[in-house]
């Protein structure tokens, strides 16, 4: 089928022929006729381009025959359809940007240099960054906290901060950071407060309840021994009953001086005055004990120290944590077995590594073990004496002097305890050493 357009094309040429055949000169008349066509058409698409190039700007497409109408009505239609989609779409993106503004945790968007490309309103509240006045300023300098500085330098997705607002000293924060896009960074910021309130309660609880009772249990104790150390007076019955009275009293007096222990590891923060730890002499001192603790049970220790590695940190803190390990190897090692001490260093920092030969720990159980009171077989642990406080002791040690606990483990075959330090706590041995043992 012909379309309007062409047949109005060839009766025009027909005409045009004809008129010119009628003149002699049918090739002219066809010829003009095609003119006037390129003309027209001509006309028609400048016409059209301007109606284009006036973009958004133009009203109703340019009066246009033939097929021009239909083309200047679809890309009407088009435009139309992109100006409603492009509105709604910026109607999304305000509602979005005005719901992200009002989200209760602060948020901020950094580039990879850390400068503030966008932040709500909870940023301007708890960490004091304004947007849009601090658009662009890098946020170590807007949020000026050392913690801060160490947190973003290192940009870590996995990481979190817990720091007070620098704004308001009553808040304290939740710090994350989230990669996404081409190197750039959500830093979440969260109010938390209300969970350390909490949290300090139940520090100072178990604090105020270990002090309480320590003296109480103390006197007790100490009446025990009296009576046990005069027991061949007491009737032959009685002797198991002291003997399990002063078991348990000891018991509950180890689990208060861990209590005691730990929330001190607490309460004291992440700061301590740092001094030279003489590991490698820590560690003989810790193997002497170890022996003795192993008794009968005559346990072979095997050793293997660099004796000029040294800890910047806390000589009793690290005491305290590497005697619960190696403690724990003799607890849970059968008689006569090998327990391996080392304390070496490699590229990554520091490591002391306990490795046994014991009752090892079922996979299940890995991830809970440093919890307080949290024990394997709370049957067992009881009748070796153990608290379940011992990891938690560690791995808050730890924490104090930025290493990390790693532990591996084999039902039935063994365990491998290893504290790992970074580069930056190691001391060379020749500088001034301070106390070694707690
Ligand atoms: P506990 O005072 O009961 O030993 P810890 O916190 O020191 O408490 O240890 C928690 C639990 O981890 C222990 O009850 C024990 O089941 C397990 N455990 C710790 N060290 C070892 C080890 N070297 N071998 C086997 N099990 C261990």
């Amino acid at each position: 089928m012909l379309s309007a357009d062409l047949i109005r094309l060839l009766a025009l040429l027909l005409g045009a022929w004809l008129l010119g055949a009628l003149a002699g000169q049918p090739l002219a008349g066809l010829f003009v006729a095609a003119l006037l066509c390129v003309l027209w058409q001509q006309r028609n698409l400048r016409r059209l381009l301007r109606w284009l190039r006036r973009g958004s700007d133009a009203s109703a497409p340019p009066e246009q025959f033939g097929v021009f109408e239909g083309i200047c009505i679809e890309i009407d239609r088009l435009r139309e359809r992109n100006k409603k989609r492009k509105k709604k779409l910026s109607r999304y993106l305000h509602q979005f940007r005005q719901a992200a503004r009002a989200l209760p945790d602060a948020t901020v968007v950094l580039d990879g240099k850390a400068r503030v490309k966008w932040a709500n309103l909870a940023a301007e509240r708890i960490l004091g960054v304004r947007w849009p006045n601090d658009l662009d300023e890098r946020v170590t300098n807007l949020v000026r906290k050392p913690e801060f500085r160490v947190f973003l330098e290192r940009l870590d997705g996995d990481a979190t901060l817990d720091m007070v607002s620098p704004v308001d000293a009553t808040i304290y924060l939740n710090i994350r950071l989230a990669a996404y896009g081409d190197d750039e960074w959500l830093l979440v910021a969260r109010d938390v407060t209300e969970l350390q309130i909490a949290h300090q309660s139940r520090s100072d609880f178990v604090a105020n309840v270990s002090h309480e009772l320590r003296t109480p249990v103390t006197v007790f104790r100490g009446y025990l021994e009296a009576l046990e150390a005069q027991q061949d007076r007491a009737p032959p019955e009685w002797r198991p009953v002291l003997e399990q009275l002063n078991l348990h009293a000891s018991r509950m007096q180890s689990i208060i001086e861990e209590l005691l222990l730990l929330s001190r590891l607490e309460q004291r923060g992440t700061a301590t005055a740092p001094e030279t730890v003489m590991v490698p002499e820590l560690l003989s001192d810790l193997q002497r004990e170890a022996t003795r603790l192993s008794g009968e049970h005559a346990h072979l220790f095997s050793l293997e120290i660099d004796p000029n590695l040294y800890l910047s940190g806390n000589p009793r803190e690290l005491y305290s944590a590497f005697s619960n390990i190696v403690f724990n190897a003799v607890t849970y090692t059968p008689p006569r077995g090998v327990i391996r001490l080392r304390w070496y260093r490699d590229e990554t920092g520091a490591h002391m590594e306990v490795r046994d030969e014991g009752v090892g720990i079922p996979a299940q159980h890995l991830a809970r073990i440093t919890e307080r009171f949290y024990r394997v077989d709370s049957g067992r642990a009881r009748t070796r004496g153990g608290t379940g406080l011992g990891l938690a002791i560690v791995k808050h040690v730890l924490q104090r002097h930025d290493a990390t606990l790693h532990i591996e483990s084999e039902e039935g075959r063994g365990s491998l305890f290893r504290c790992d330090f970074p580069p930056q706590r190691i001391v060379a041995a020749t500088a001034n050493a301070g106390a070694a043992t707690g």
